[in-house]
């Protein structure tokens, strides 16, 4: 049984600079587009159930989930827990983006049931946020920390970005000082990597824009797991710190390799040996729907070479690695020649039966994996 759902909310103000999750600029969306698209979430959990059950965690990401009402995101927690049902305690995340919450709202969301909230800061250097695409400003990612406070968050997870175009260290470190002043519960740090043929991709190509140096990028990556761990928090993934006991269940479940049933357009999921996705397409999706058909666009059967090597992708980007009692195919990995080579190098090591990323690893982790994959 699936015990596992993430909702795609497919609005946003406007594009960021940067980024290509599928999302459409809500004002182009059609009159009532959030509401008729709450109303297609709640039938399509309909035509999906039976496959999933006893979630552990709900994650409402996108887009831009606080484009939604209080009254719509209630709405769509009551189709959940009638239609798959909740265990007690479940966690339930939202997204949001400073500048499209408020604290009215906020509390809606707490009153129906959402007891996590990532907020996507990115930088608090405004004109950072200018070069990111961001549509909001410094002090209103400082306003929606203290909205979501008030509100009666109290875990409460923070995204940044290093490695913008123009940013220095100091600049970096300034970001990573002030977020922590609001003591977070969580903090996700991601190096920028701009995706094709984005507007920010297209700035880089023609040289509006130039990224950072590598060693820089690099120093700032260890400069905040420095920092996060001088004030308490668990580095547990390549890019994510928690205090104790706050780490995201529903994402330490994708990097277990765990089953998960993604509703809405766009959204992904694994579950009976297969990854799959629906329609990047709000139209088609809601028409779909409305004809009782989950538009499935894409659909992989796993191998298990394909098991293999999403457990290197996957739970290497864990800190404490991979277990390698869990793995059927381990054998490989003590016989892997790039492993002997990578351990040798510093790269990786064994512990406690365990596979993992050293530090100096960390940084490269993209690279280890690719050779621990390339080795017969
Ligand atoms: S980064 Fe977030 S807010 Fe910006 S366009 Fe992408 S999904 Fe929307």
């Amino acid at each position: 049984m699936v015990n596992y759902l993430y909702i795609h909310v497919p609005f946003c103000i406007a594009k960021c600079h940067y980024c290509d999750f599928y999302s459409v600029p809500v004002e182009n969306a059609g009159p009532d587009a959030t509401g008729k698209y709450v109303r297609t979430l709640l039938k399509e959990m309909k035509l999906r159930e039976g496959s999933a059950g006893n979630l552990k965690t709900v994650y409402l990401g996108g887009g831009t989930p606080t484009l939604l009402s209080g009254s719509q995101v209630a709405d769509i927690l009551s189709g959940a827990r009638e239609i798959f049902a909740l265990v007690p305690r479940a966690e339930i995340s939202i997204e949001a983006n400073p500048g499209t919450v408020s604290e009215a709202q906020l509390a809606a969301f707490r009153e129906s049931g959402v007891n996590r909230i990532s907020i996507g800061v990115q930088s608090l250097a405004d004109h950072e946020l200018c070069v990111l695409g961001r549509r909001h400003k410094v002090k209103d990612a400082f306003a929606a920390f203290r909205a979501a406070r008030s509100a009666g968050f109290d875990n409460i997870s923070l995204d940044l970005i290093y490695g913008i175009p123009g940013q220095s260290m100091d600049a970096w470190e300034n970001t990573v000082s002030s977020a922590l002043d609001l003591s977070p519960e969580h903090v996700s740090a991601y190096e920028l990597t701009p995706e094709e043929s984005t507007p920010l991709q297209v700035e880089l190509a023609e040289g509006v824009y130039a990224l950072p140096d590598e060693l820089l990028v690099t120093e700032m990556y260890y400069a905040v797991i420095e920092k996060m761990k001088k004030y308490g928090y668990l580095h547990y993934e390549i890019s994510n710190f928690a205090k104790p006991a706050y780490e995201c269940a529903h994402n330490l479940n994708y990097w277990n390799r765990g089953e998960y049933l993604g509703i809405g357009a766009g959204a992904h999921s694994y579950f009976d040996g297969k990854r799959s996705g629906t329609l990047r397409d709000l139209a088609r999706y809601v028409e779909s729907i409305e004809g009782g058909t989950v538009p499935v666009d894409e659909e992989v059967n796993i191998t298990e070479q394909d098991e293999f090597k999403e457990m290197i992708f996957l739970g290497l980007r864990k800190i404490e690695g991979i277990d390698l009692r869990l793995m059927p195919e381990s054998g490989k990995l003590l016989t892997n020649k790039a492993v002997d080579d990578l351990i040798h190098h510093g790269l990786i090591e064994i512990k406690d039966q365990y596979l993992r990323l050293t530090a100096k690893g960390l940084v490269l982790s993209t690279e280890v994996m690719v050779r621990i994959l390339n080795q017969p």
